[in-house]
């Protein structure tokens, strides 16, 4: 297993729309684990694989709490193929934008279609913050981040800090 460095808002790579996945073979596995590996070393609840330089349609997510046994979702291929009606705002976070979160509404349950770590079909329905954190994630594959649901206003303050944030890094 290996962690992966991670892109970092504003980035262009970040804004590629993903390819989808052929088969969940082993080496979208050995992917998947270093997913997992980089996501859990950044203390992230979820990556995509755009997010280290993969533009693969692949996304795992593991949203229980701290000192609670690990609950890896890993998922190929992740389709949207069903959304409750009613909406809620949530806080929001990313690690391609890391230090800023801000409300983002979306629809408060949905239903997801995708392979499996064995390459198996797949449904499953989520609420609250997996949910929030499925929707999050299945963005990054057509290079949506979650600013981009905000207004743009807030949207350039947080680019622009980012920015600003990255050009100190690169002097130091
Ligand atoms: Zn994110």
């Amino acid at each position: 297993m290996a962690i992966h460095p991670i892109l970092i808002a504003p980035d262009p790579r970040l804004k590629i729309k993903s390819e989808l996945v052929k088969e969940v073979n082993d080496d979208i596995r050995q992917l998947m684990d270093d997913m997992l590996e980089t996501m859990y070393s950044a203390h992230g609840i979820g990556l995509a694989a755009p997010q280290i330089d993969v533009h693969k349609r692949i996304i795992v997510v593991d949203v229980v709490g701290k000192g609670e046994d690990p609950q890896p979702l890993c998922m190929a291929n992740p389709e949207i193929i069903e959304v409750s009606d009613e909406d809620l705002p949530h806080d929001e976070g990313c690690l391609s934008l890391p230090e800023y979160f801000s409300e983002v509404i979306r629809p408060t349950s949905v239903r997801v279609r995708y392979l499996n770590y064995e390459n198996k079909i797949c449904e499953l329905g989520a609420d609250g913050i997996l949910a929030v954190c499925i929707q999050h994630e299945i963005d990054h594959l057509d290079g949506i981040l979650f600013v981009d649901h905000i207004s743009s206003l807030k949207r350039n303050i947080i680019l622009r800090k980012l920015t600003k944030s990255k050009k100190h890094e690169a002097i130091t």
